[in-house]
């Protein structure tokens, strides 16, 4: 093998492995609580969705409008679930983005509709955050739908 090719793959290696490791949550604990526990630090709106499986209300949120470089977190728990370059304009009114960071959810199917969706929660706490549908843009053409008042926006420079 050629120096260079080498040198090649084990830039590929790095690369492939610090991302990873940047998007993977390989090392948290997961957060238990009693819902008497979250009442005392979310809000009655934000315990309904997180805890309940709410929706809050289309075109609500100040998320929709912004659009600074940072990371959406988990309000409950501060988990980094977004970057805003995952963000887009869905029109539907909530927070919308194609992709999330790697390992940040886990994902159900409801059948609260009359067709199944797929929910996800944040995997630090298990908080509901939205649903996550097939109709998104490149290169993932998923639509994650988010309800802003459980998510907190953390700018970067
Ligand atoms: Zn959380």
């Amino acid at each position: 093998m050629k120096k260079r090719d080498f040198l090649k793959i084990l830039f590929k290696f790095v690369a492939f492995f610090g991302l990873e490791k940047s998007f993977a949550f390989s090392n948290f604990e997961k957060v238990f609580k009693q819902d008497d526990d979250w009442k005392r630090i979310l809000t009655p709106e934000q315990f309904q969705i997180l805890r309940r499986e709410g929706t809050e209300k289309p075109f609500s949120s100040p998320l929709n409008n912004e659009f600074r470089r940072g990371n959406y977190c988990c309000v409950a728990c501060n988990a980094k679930l977004f970057h805003s370059s995952m963000k887009y304009d869905s029109g539907t009114g909530w927070p919308s983005f194609f992709d999330c960071y790697k390992g940040s959810i886990i994902t159900k199917v409801d059948y609260k509709l009359l067709y199944p969706r797929t929910e996800y929660s944040c995997i630090v706490c298990g908080g509901h955050h939205g649903h996550v549908f097939n109709d998104g843009p490149k290169p993932t053409f998923k639509r994650y739908c988010n309800n802003g008042i459980v998510l907190k926006f953390m700018p970067l420079n």
